[in-house]
């Protein structure tokens, strides 16, 4: 199991020798490596270019199911709500990670702890606050047009 956590370690070391983020993941199933991810911030101009996403993404478009259930995270870093969230959607269930939130704050990259500790407010309180818009009467209604399709 530590050789995929060496692997993700590694790729992070090797990422930060290439001018990038110390972040590196693996996705493993059936104990092969299906697919690894880099932090690519210093490639794209691409919030979402998280390691973890990136590994996901990968495994996703090369099994071409959206479905990752029984498969495996191995990241460096702790995941952020971003890439956990992904974990979610994606049905990954089993991540492990081994420098933490905590960690990345001491070296600067904060956003994670930023994030997760807004989740913790009420919507009205977060950084990024969420107003509805309600649907107008003479709107078609996505959400019926999916329930009566
Ligand atoms: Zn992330």
């Amino acid at each position: 199991m530590s050789q995929f956590m060496d692997r993700a370690v590694q790729l992070a070391v090797d990422n930060v020798k290439a001018g990038g983020e110390p972040f590196g993941a693996v996705l493993v199933k059936d104990g092969t490596i299906v697919s690894e991810g880099v932090n690519e911030l210093h490639k794209h101009y691409d919030v979402s270019g998280h390691a973890e996403l990136i590994a996901i993404r990968k495994a996703q478009q090369e099994k071409q199911t959206h479905d990752l259930s029984g498969y495996r995270m191995y990241a460096s870093g702790e995941p952020c709500p971003m890439c956990l969230s992904a974990m979610y959607f994606a049905g990954i269930t089993e991540v492990y990670y081994c420098q933490s939130v905590a960690d990345a704050v001491e070296v600067g990259l904060d956003r994670s702890k930023v994030i997760y500790d807004d989740l913790k407010k009420l919507n009205t309180q977060r950084q990024v606050v969420k107003k509805q818009i309600r649907l107008r009467e003479d709107q078609t209604n996505p959400m019926k047009e999916w329930d009566q399709r």
